[in-house]
């Protein structure tokens, strides 16, 4: 198929397009059934279901996932010797909150000077959509195998895809990942987003002396939980920071201040090891050697 046959195609469909998408905004799939009922969004993922079997996947079904959201799943086997692509995109939108401060409906589509409004519209409705237009517009000419998965609650971020791919690797192996949760530089400039970046939350707890240390006497080299945090070198899982080996290091054994407070430093007995334990004759600590 030629690019001009392809554009023409792709013209032809998007009044059906505009239809589909206009259904699936009405539905309210927000996953969180303190806010909407759960029935929602199984109503969005049954469409979504029903939308991409009509456009030639296999096997589309619903799979429970942790967090009891249903994800939409299917595939498309490769022509031999062909990659294999997965589309990903999510059914589930954000929560409205406050209807009135929408200038129309949030589950209406609305058209203002050309541009489309509506909870989803864009994040990620608009992508499926997407999706399902292209599959349309190529038919039978498609010269790579497919995965698709329609996540069910990205926007809660609670958890459920996330835990099913680890129990699932098989189903989402492939070559290539198409992610079109995102969005174009400018209107009607196509825009592909080579990478993205992530989040993570955690609680980093670093443990050095028993109390303050007088930062004239000890500053140098007595642990500083924040120059621990400061990245010099590459984690290793299971392993402990480098800046902290490194603290680790700056401090011999038995050096460290017994509590901490200013003043000269006196070593302090360390705790009797299988190599170091003392003759049972001899009593433990044997002394307090003095500086
Ligand atoms: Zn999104």
């Amino acid at each position: 198929m030629s690019e001009h046959e392809l554009a023409d195609r792709i013209a032809a469909l998007m009044p059906r397009a505009k239809a589909d998408l206009t259904e699936l905004v009405s539905i309210p799939s927000v996953a969180d059934p303190r806010q909407y009922p759960p029935e929602e969004c199984r109503k969005a993922a049954q469409w979504v279901a029903d939308a991409f079997t009509e456009a030639g996947l296999h096997d589309v079904h619903l799979a429970e996932t942790p967090d009891g959201s249903a994800a939409v799943l299917g595939h498309r086997p490769p022509p031999p010797g062909a990659p294999t692509v997965l589309l990903y995109c999510h059914y589930d939108v954000q929560p409205p909150l406050d209807d009135a401060a929408w200038t129309s409906p949030p589950f209406t589509l609305t058209e203002r000077d050309g541009r489309w409004y509506g909870r989803g519209t864009a994040d990620c409705k608009g992508n499926i959509v997407m999706h399902l237009t292209a599959l349309r517009a190529l038919g039978d000419d498609l010269p790579v195998g497919l995965r698709f998965v329609a996540e069910s609650s990205e926007e809660q971020g609670a958890g459920g895809m996330e835990a099913y791919v680890e129990r699932h690797r098989e189903q989402f192996l492939a070559d290539a990942l198409l992610i079109c949760d995102t969005g174009n530089a400018a209107v009607g400039q196509p825009t592909v987003t080579t990478s993205l970046r992530g989040l993570a939350s955690l609680v980093v707890t670093v443990s050095t002396l028993r109390g303050e240390a007088h930062s004239g006497m000890f500053g140098g080299p007595a642990p500083d939980a924040l120059a621990a945090l400061v990245p010099d070198g590459r984690p290793r899982p299971g392993r402990l920071h480098p800046a902290v080996q490194r603290l680790r290091r700056r401090v011999p054994a038995g050096r460290d201040h017994p509590d901490g407070r200013g003043g000269t430093a006196v070593p302090h007995p360390r705790p009797p090891t299988r190599a170091s334990t003392p003759p049972r004759s001899s009593t433990w600590p044997m002394s307090r050697p003095s500086s």
